[in-house]
């Protein structure tokens, strides 16, 4: 028997992290449902899935990620279920940096970045053509509601414009500012709002300092002035207190994503919070 078709069904998306997750959501709005698989506030590389977000991920209609090697957890993860039908890899949608530093042997060490930096949702920029595909495959997997996410995305890139302006206003008298950084997540954000990220604490992404690469930064951020290190939420405080300690400078603790600092409620307070910590402690030096 054929039912009556009341309610259209709604699109199931599983994105693997809340910052993809709001950009769908924002592109989506009530015609898709969408969560993240991930709790932001774990390391975004070492994170486990849990039972209840492998059930999401075997009811989605459509898995986003941010792709490369962002998600190690994923593949064990798609073999545990049946993976959804659709698969949008949002790294595709960008331009990457940090393509062209060496892989390092996948049997040696924990190692990340190997095929670009993958945190590219930090340059708000890239929200531009990030939800440009979103709408793309949204209104391919539901074209009835196509007006409905380009009318989405035109009022999110409003805003998204409307803070971009803010921003840039609020950095703007640190240009050309040197930062330290203790993950290489920055480049993206830095290179936005004109700063220069002059070393990362971890000597390779996911990589721990050894005390003689330490005591070289130091040494380093000394004699060149840098006063401003960005950290992020579980970063070691013994660490950074040491280079505080050491250095005289400042540690910031930015937002990596939504949700890993409860400040950063959605993909645009995540800028609001980041820019403004950032342009307080630059001022402050
Ligand atoms: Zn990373």
């Amino acid at each position: 028997m054929l039912l009556p078709l009341l309610v259209a069904a709604t699109l199931s998306v599983a994105a693997t992290t809340t910052d993809l997750r709001d950009l769908v959501a924002a592109v989506g709005g009530e015609g898709v449902r969408v969560e993240s698989l991930t709790d932001p506030r774990q390391d975004p590389h070492a994170r486990e899935i849990h039972p209840r977000q492998l059930a999401l991920l075997r009811s989605a209609d459509l898995l986003v990620r941010v792709g490369l090697d962002h998600e190690p957890w994923l593949g064990r993860a798609l073999r545990a279920v049946a993976p959804p039908a659709h698969d949008l890899d949002c790294s595709r949608a960008v331009a990457l940096l940090g393509t062209e530093t060496p892989r390092l042997r996948a049997d040696s060490r924990p190692h990340v970045h190997a095929f670009g930096n993958t945190h590219y949702w930090l340059d708000p920029e890239n929200a531009r053509p990030l939800t440009a595909h979103i709408q793309e495959i949204l209104g391919r997997l539901v074209p009835a509601e196509r007006a409905a996410f380009e009318a989405n995305r035109a009022r999110f890139l409003a805003r998204l414009d409307a803070g971009l302006t803010r921003w840039k206003e609020r950095l703007r008298p640190h240009a050309g500012s040197r930062v330290v950084v203790v993950h290489d997540t920055w480049p993206y954000f830095a290179r936005r709002f004109e700063l220069v990220i002059t070393a990362a604490v971890e000597e390779k992404p996911g990589v721990p300092p050894s005390p003689a690469y330490l005591g070289l930064l130091m040494e380093r951020m000394r004699a060149t002035g840098v006063r401003v290190v960005v950290a992020e939420p579980g970063a070691p405080a013994a660490l950074l207190r040491r280079i505080a300690g050491g250095t005289g400078a400042r540690v910031v603790t930015l937002a990596p994503s939504v949700g890993s600092d409860p400040e950063a409620t959605d993909y645009l307070a995540l800028f609001d919070v980041n820019v403004d910590r950032l342009a307080a402690a630059l001022a402050s030096r």
